[in-house]
């Protein structure tokens, strides 16, 4: 998350939902979080705060979130759903596939690509999802 982003409390709070203290906790998580954390490892440092929430709560939470788009659900084929705070700057993701770690970036050229494909067919576009997967280039690959 970036730094100019909103909270997600803030958020919550402009969309009238109401916040209990373990929501809140859940929230925060989110909010510190910069590595797309599953359900489990949110759950994982969620309890390190409140260690009375369940797992459960931590995926009716992310659930609620989720429904009022305020967070976002990435599938980057491992098998579980991994969140992140909307940005408030659009981004794609480069997945790695030795490691799993995910890389964020920006193409505008992409960008512009995309709405001029879907120009192309007669569409405006409103949204997309780029995924790029690969293994990292070793010392001499061209
Ligand atoms: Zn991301």
């Amino acid at each position: 998350m970036t730094s100019e982003t909103k909270p997600l409390e803030e958020r919550c709070a402009e969309r009238g939902m109401r916040m209990t203290e373990q929501r809140r906790v859940i929230a925060r998580v989110l909010d510190g979080a910069d590595d797309h954390p599953d359900v489990e490892e949110l759950y994982r440092r969620s309890v390190e705060v409140d260690p009375k929430i369940s797992i459960s709560t931590v995926y009716r939470t992310v659930r609620l979130f989720e429904d009022i788009g305020i967070i976002e659900r990435h599938d980057f084929r491992d098998g579980r759903s991994r969140y992140e705070t909307v940005p408030e700057e659009h981004h794609d993701h480069l997945i790695d596939l030795k490691t799993g770690q995910v890389i964020e970036f920006h193409s505008a050229e992409i960008e512009a690509l995309q709405e001029r494909i879907a120009r192309e067919h007669g569409f405006r576009l409103v949204d997309h999802r780029l995924e790029l997967y690969g293994i990292p280039l070793k010392k001499g690959d061209a």
